[in-house]
């Protein structure tokens, strides 16, 4: 299984951020790895397997102070299983990146660094509200490979506002003159209640659009290919060998612990008469909220639900077509019981007609136009009627 945490501290809101991040509370970080741990031991019953990956994400893990960050991995070893873990992921933000606290990281564990580069221009780096500028990115690159570490990522972000296509192809040569191992890049969705949300909508601020965005697209797919990047999922880049476990194992639904504010887990898989069930929590999405939570141990505040085996299906599709990998016939049936022509049957052959998606060698895939328009293929697969109401007596009777 995987294990996620949540760091929630950063030193700036960036203005398109909705992640759980707060600025101005570093002083609650010593409370919140205590709140972390305490949690861990709560939900050690779950981990009945081996955890292979870890992912460290934010937030802005790399604010956390060394020994902090050493102290928190060293009480989890004493209470999860992660004596096998293969992939260790920890997310850093350029301009916050020490020596001393790689190589904290490195003592914990650390075997892989993403950082959030986003974008090389000053202009676009200041328009996301971002802390850094390309300079920092490289220096956090260096300061990366001299630790040691063989394997780094960079997140990337087209469709900025004010962002041409000719700011997109410098950004990633520049990217790729730092030589990473794997690439994300994500198209700015301007969330609800962000600042850059209310720039847009009050007209201050343009998205580029749709058409310039699939260019943009089409030129990161194009430019990674041509220099030796396999596009594994819909928005990640990798050479080959580097392509990140733990969001693999998330797209094929191995299950996973998140522990922190707003984390997720999806934990007690169970193969039933009817097909996969799995029980989905989240955590309170206020750090306010999660710390009561953990002091009073009311553990009920998280959401939980039961996900039933005509849900998981669907999750089984919207998840696994995200990978150009795509869902095979086989895999599919042994977690379902059956193929995914009887499970959605005229729901495909309606996207497999739009040319949206395709079936080879007894895999279904999503076609290059397909990745582009994803949730008109996931629309089809929806039931008529909403999901019957999950709870945990369902879960015992499936
Ligand atoms: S660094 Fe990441 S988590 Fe923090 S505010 Fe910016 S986008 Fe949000």
């Amino acid at each position: 299984m995987e294990l996620y945490v949540h760091i929630p501290f950063c030193k700036k809101k960036c203005l398109y951020c909705d992640f759980a991040s707060y600025e101005n509370r570093e002083a609650e970080m010593d409370g919140y790895v205590q709140a972390l741990i305490t949690e861990a031991e709560q939900q050690a019953s779950f981990c009945v397997e081996a955890i292979e990956t870890v992912y460290i994400g934010g937030g802005t893990p790399s604010l956390l102070p060394p020994a902090l960050l050493e102290s928190l991995f060293k009480a989890l070893r004493s209470i999860l299983p992660l004596e096998q873990v293969r992939e260790f992921t920890v997310e850093a933000n350029p301009g916050t990146l020490t020596e001393s606290w790689l190589e904290a990281a490195l003592r914990s564990g650390v075997n892989r660094l993403s950082l959030g580069m986003q974008a090389s221009q000053p202009s676009l780096l200041n328009r996301l509200g971002r802390i850094h500028c390309f300079e920092d990115v490289a220096a956090s690159v260096s300061l990366g490979r001299q630790a040691g570490l063989r394997n780094i990522s960079l997140d990337l972000m087209f469709g900025i506002p004010g962002q041409r296509l000719s700011d997109w192809a410098e950004c990633l040569e520049k990217a790729l003159d730092l030589h990473p191992d794997h690439i994300s890049a994500y198209g700015l969705i301007p969330e609800p209640g962000t600042l850059l949300a209310d720039r847009i909508n009050r007209g201050e601020w343009v998205l580029p659009d749709p058409e310039e965005e699939r260019n943009m697209y089409e030129l990161a797919i194009n430019t990674l290919a041509s220099r030796q990047f396999q596009q594994y999922e819909i928005s990640n880049f990798s050479k080959p060998g580097y392509e990140c476990a733990h969001n693999i194992g998330y797209w094929r639904q191995i299950p996973y612990l998140g522990l922190g504010v707003s984390a997720a887990s999806m934990l007690n898989l169970q193969k039933r008469r009817r097909g996969l069930s799995y029980l989905r929590t989240a955590n309170p999405s206020s750090l306010d909220d999660y710390l009561r939570m953990v002091r009073r141990r009311r553990w009920s505040q998280r959401d939980r639900q039961v996900i039933l085996p005509e849900e998981a299906r669907f999750e089984t599709m919207m998840l696994g077509l995200r990978m150009n990998s795509g869902v095979s016939d086989a895999e599919f049936k042994l977690l379902h019981g059956l193929t995914p022509e009887e499970a959605f049957g005229s729901g495909l052959k309606v996207s497999l007609q739009k040319n949206l998606l395709e079936k080879k060698d007894s895999t279904w895939r999503l076609t290059r136009r397909g990745m582009d328009f994803q949730n008109q293929v996931l629309v089809e697969l929806l039931p008529d009627e909403p999901w019957a109401g999950s709870s945990d007596a369902a879960i015992k009777d499936s």
